[in-house]
């Protein structure tokens, strides 16, 4: 893949510079941030490719650096976390978090989640060949305008909410494993635990009511086929 920009938002100095360094080592170009303010004024600054953003910051938090920094465009976020519960939390609000690594993490499967960020945001600015719309229910996702709208109304999906609700959609009635959810929606490539499928899903449910997508207790996730 060949070089992004990366803005870094970390207010611990060892952890900024390495994450820094090894983002450099993979060929992108670095821009780091020590604060919620500066992080903000940084992304303005520089248009990055891709966002990562340590979730407790001096001036404001990472959560409130997200929200910001979505309101103009999309822009993918990695966010880091102290603990794994606070994926919930960070992914569940919809501020616009794609992924979440918890500290401490390797630098290993740090590139690899930025990597595969990186690839799925080209496969959404690309905005594919699929086209049609689908239906869940009173819910109708629009491909081609990644629309959504729920008895009529839109309703506003981040782009991996959307991707990961219209990957089920398309497949009625089939279970899809976090396996293969975190492999077709996030395009990880090694095997990876974390909540990041369970906390996408509760953050769809809430915006779009809870039974619109099933728990297949063991299993995974599935959308019943409509009627
Ligand atoms: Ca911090």
């Amino acid at each position: 893949m060949t070089g992004r920009t990366i803005v870094v938002v970390e207010d611990e100095a060892p952890i900024a510079d390495a994450v820094a360094a090894r983002l450099r080592s993979e060929g992108h170009r670095v821009e780091v941030a020590f604060d919620g303010p500066s992080g903000v004024a940084l992304v303005d600054q520089v248009g990055p490719d891709l966002v990562v953003l340590d979730i407790m910051l001096p001036g404001f938090d990472g959560l409130e650096v997200c929200r910001r920094i979505q309101r103009e465009r999309w822009v993918p976020v990695l966010m880091l976390t102290a603990r794994d519960s606070e994926a919930d939390t960070i992914i569940g609000l919809g501020v616009g978090a794609d992924d979440y690594l918890t500290k401490p993490f390797s630098a290993r499967e740090l590139a690899a989640r930025v990597a595969a960020l990186l690839r799925r945001s080209e496969r959404v600015h690309a905005s594919g060949p699929t086209t049609g719309t689908v239906r869940v229910g009173s819910v109708e996702l629009d491909a081609a305008s990644r629309r959504v709208t729920l008895d009529g109304a839109p309703v506003h999906l981040t782009p991996t909410e959307f991707d990961l609700l219209h990957y089920l959609a398309v497949r009625p009635s089939r279970v899809a494993t976090r396996e293969e959810l975190l492999e077709q929606v996030w395009g990880y490539d090694i095997p990876s635990g974390g909540r990041t499928v369970d906390s996408h899903v509760r953050s769809i449910r809430r915006k779009l009511g809870a039974d619109v997508v099933r728990t297949v207790h063991g299993v995974g996730y599935a959308v019943e086929a409509s009627a």
